[in-house]
């Protein structure tokens, strides 16, 4: 066997990530294994991750989604650290990028990596930074050290900046946000400073070998995404993509893995031409998109201008989708901030998915619909993607319990309820009776494990976490979706969520 999933694919061998992908999915693993070995899709397993529940990130697959943690400059302790990556895979996260500029990054990364079941993605020019203190005196010697150490601690996937060339400089010159990406703006001062080429574009062979040895998945960094409508779809952008596309055949040659981030802000009929152009533009590999939002006037409402736009990416063949909270552009988001975020993300993805007429995807919806119509509150509630937020908007008004056997919410009221005028007419024989005595059987859905309603992917993990029955976590697990007792924690989480974030 080769030594990543990529070099296994192309040998023919279907590994035991691929069979686990393949049970998640509900997707033959010889299909898994193809589109792995084409670069379709990727499995982001470093080798050292032990705790890992492998995934797949593809066109061809659910679609998924990315929540950002990480410590900042002034908030950092262990527990504050797991709490957020508990709090991320409670409400759904895909992956999780730690996003830490602050202390202590190893033993974070470390107590990330070791505890989490999703794969754990960093950018590590944010440690040779810290490192370098500043950006001009950063070197390759040092990136490559950054690199491989955080490869050999069990990173998943990492975000590279390589894309980023002197040549494309000069054509930000006429844009209304300049440089928004960190990363972006980073490479850009340290091209500035030395008169150099980038030097991650410098070191990019060996980088690939560092992540060969490991498992470590490139996420190519599109460091010139446009940060404002004004930007969108420039020559700057579009240069950059061309570069991302061959540093992606350049990886595939040593049997590394590879997705590509893309952008940013982009109004709504440009959306399906970006995912269309980075499709083509880099064969195919995997597009982790970073929202798009699709307007840029509503600050404090950025999850919702994101996930608009990340449901239109979704279904136009976008695989991952990194979050983007309320707080973007505004401060540091909260445990609220990433429960809306996700929320947001999640109803994105699945969207997209149904969209796109995954097998078996709308049958949650289907399932749900029936409760609702049944007046099987509890049901509905159960099925909710975030099933506390739909019980609190419920009991908000009608709060005793004989109300779940109520045939009318306060929305209507018991005169107006149309569902039960609508259900009685049927039942008097005014109106024809409707065919839906056959009920969704989800048990026996084809869909994704993400398109169905929570089923503990991650219950082991969450153990592992925070200890059987332990008061700040669930005895019954950190679930995969929804149905996940509240954390009670008081976050402060990455200082960037998602548009502007390197994620
Ligand atoms: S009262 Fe209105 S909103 Fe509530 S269940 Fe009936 S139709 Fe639906």
């Amino acid at each position: 066997m080769g030594r990543t999933q990529l070099a296994a694919a192309q040998n023919g061998t279907v590994t035991t990530e691929m069979e686990r992908v393949a049970t998640r999915e509900n997707r033959d693993s010889e299909f898994v294994r193809q589109q792995v070995a084409d670069g379709q899709a990727v499995i982001p397993a470093n080798r050292h991750h032990d705790a890992l529940d492998p995934m797949i990130i593809g066109r061809e697959f659910a679609t998924k989604v990315n929540a950002n943690i990480g410590n900042s400059e002034t908030t950092s302790d262990r527990e504050t650290e797991l709490e957020k990556l508990h709090t991320a895979v409670h409400y759904g996260a895909d992956t999780v990028m730690d996003l830490s500029t602050g202390t202590d990054l190893d033993e974070i990364r470390e107590m990330h990596i070791e505890h989490s079941p999703v794969p754990i993605g960093t950018v590590p020019l944010y440690e040779a930074v810290k490192r370098a203190e500043s950006p001009g005196d950063i070197t390759t010697d040092l990136l490559l050290e950054v690199i491989e150490k955080q490869a050999e601690q069990g990173v998943d996937y990492m975000t590279i900046h390589a894309g980023i060339l002197a040549e494309h400089l000069p054509l930000t010159e006429g844009r209304t946000t300049g440089i928004v990406s960190r990363g972006g703006s980073i490479m850009a001062k340290w091209m500035e400073e030395n008169g150099e080429q980038n030097p991650l574009f410098q070191v990019y062979d060996e980088i690939c070998e560092i992540f060969a040895e490991h498992d470590v998945t490139f996420s190519l960094g599109d460091s010139l995404r446009p940060g404002s409508l004004a930007d969108a779809c420039d020559e700057a952008q579009y240069a950059e993509l061309d570069t991302l596309g061959e540093l992606t055949r350049r990886a595939w040659e040593k049997d590394v893995q590879v997705m590509v981030e893309g952008p940013g802000h982009i109004p709504m009929h440009k959306v399906a031409e970006n995912v269309e152009r980075q499709q083509e533009v880099c064969d195919g590999a995997p597009f982790y998109v970073l929202g798009p939002l699709v307007t840029d006037i509503a600050p404090g409402y950025d999850h919702i201008t994101s996930a608009i736009g990340a449901a239109m990416a979704a279904q136009a063949g976008a695989a991952m989708l990194c979050y983007v909270t309320p707080k973007e552009h505004l401060g540091l988001p909260d445990e609220e901030d990433v429960r809306d975020g996700l929320a947001a993300y999640r109803i994105a993805a699945h969207a997209g998915d149904i969209g796109n007429e995954r097998p078996g995807a709308r049958d949650w919806d289907d399932a749900l619909s029936e409760a609702r119509y049944a007046f099987d509150w509890r049901e509905q509630f159960r099925l909710a993607l975030d099933p506390d937020r739909a019980r609190d908007s419920h009991d908000q008004t009608l709060p005793e319990d004989n109300y779940k056997e109520a045939r009318f919410c306060s929305m209507c009221g018991v005169e107006f309820c149309s569902m039960r005028i609508d259900q009685d007419a049927r039942a008097a024989g005014e109106m024809a009776a409707l065919e839906t005595d056959t009920k969704t059987d989800l048990d026996a859905s084809p869909a994704a494990a993400v398109n169905l309603p929570p089923v503990g992917t991650h219950e082991g993990a969450a153990s592992e976490l925070f200890g059987a029955g332990s008061d700040d976590g669930p005895a019954d697990g950190v679930e995969k979706g929804n149905g996940i007792d509240e954390t009670e924690a008081e976050l402060e989480l990455t200082t960037e969520t998602g548009a502007e974030s390197d994620g």
